[in-house]
């Protein structure tokens, strides 16, 4: 039988585990601040952040929002930016991303605190990672590495194969698997958009991540047998529904259950992760402010 992982289960006891941490910092003076940042009124960015912010009331991290007009300068995000990194309440924030076409997001990720970027999108924070050194490990890999020890997988000298070189899942996930760790030491090949044979090397793999935002492009014949499949992909589909569309993941979860030892789910997988990660970051920000040990999950 194949294992479905249950990334809503995993991401709930990450998330009881934290309030505990919380609490230890709120009662030394420092409960634990995130704000997000949103230009613009993209409506799924919207949701997004106001996700980020109904986890934090969850756990009882203090939530802050900033609204930034989407015809604004970029001076007026890098206010809000200055002002963020000032404000000793704030332990930790993002921008939502995308911003506005007439916005360099490098240079807004440039002038977030690197103590602050509970992202990990900062060059510091990135170069960290890739010194097997990381402050704050990006969001969604650190989701797929607790999911895969969660599930109980190793992977120490085994082959994963990434499908996908995005700066915030497929690259760093790759740093973070090839560092001398006991998540990490695997043996990982990068697959992308210009990769040939692509099923040679999903099929050959102990792990294969599926972080390609390409709907249903790993089937069942791209999986080898009894391997761990993480389906990082989260695409919106026309569909017959009541909202007109569906959210399906970057693999054919029925094929490839077949296949599996063990699969993520979309949704209910890797997603849920992604959340408690932030919540975890957050918090071990706060602690590094406040300089309070805390036990982190
Ligand atoms: P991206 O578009 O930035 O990167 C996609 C990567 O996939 C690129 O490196 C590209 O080269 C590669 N790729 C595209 N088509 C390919 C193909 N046919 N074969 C091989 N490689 C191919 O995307 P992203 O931001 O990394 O997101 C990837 C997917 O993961 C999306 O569906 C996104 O919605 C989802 N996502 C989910 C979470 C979560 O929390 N569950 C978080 C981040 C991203």
């Amino acid at each position: 039988m194949t294992e479905i992982i249950d990334g809503n289960a995993v991401a709930s006891q990450i998330r009881d585990d934290l309030t505990d941490a919380i609490e230890t910092l709120a009662d030394a003076g420092a409960r634990p601040g995130l704000a997000t940042v949103l230009m613009g009124d993209d409506p799924a960015s919207q949701t997004y952040v106001n996700m980020k912010q109904r986890d934090c009331e969850e756990v009882g991290i203090e939530s802050i929002h900033v609204d930034v007009d989407g015809d604004a300068p970029p001076e007026e995000l890098y206010e809000t930016i200055a002002d963020l990194n000032d404000d000793p309440e704030v332990h930790g924030y993002i921008v939502q991303a995308p911003v506005p076409d007439h916005v360099d997001y490098r240079e807004v990720i440039r002038r977030v605190d690197p103590a602050k970027d509970v992202d990990g999108f900062h060059p510091e924070n990135v170069g960290r990672v890739v010194a097997g050194d990381a402050r704050f490990r990006p969001c969604t890999p650190h989701g797929v590495q607790k999911l895969l020890e969660s599930a109980g997988v190793g992977t120490e000298g085994k082959d994963v194969t990434i499908v996908g070189r995005s700066d915030i899942v497929g690259k760093p996930l790759a740093n973070l698997l090839i560092q001398k760790a006991d998540d990490g030491n695997a043996t990982v090949t990068v697959c992308h958009s210009r990769t040939e044979n692509l099923a040679e090397k999903t099929r050959s793999a102990d792990i294969v991540v599926a972080a390609a935002g390409v709907p249903e492009l790993i089937d069942g014949s791209m999986i080898g047998e009894g391997s761990v499949v993480i389906d990082v992909g989260v695409n919106r589909v026309d569909a017959d529904t009541e909202k007109g569309y569906e959210l399906v993941g970057d693999v054919e979860f029925e094929s490839a259950n077949e296949q599996a030892s063990a699969i993520t789910p979309v949704p209910g997988g890797v997603g849920p992760m992604t959340r408690a990660m932030l919540l975890y970051n957050t918090v071990k920000a706060a602690s590094m402010q406040a300089d309070v040990d805390v036990k982190l999950p």
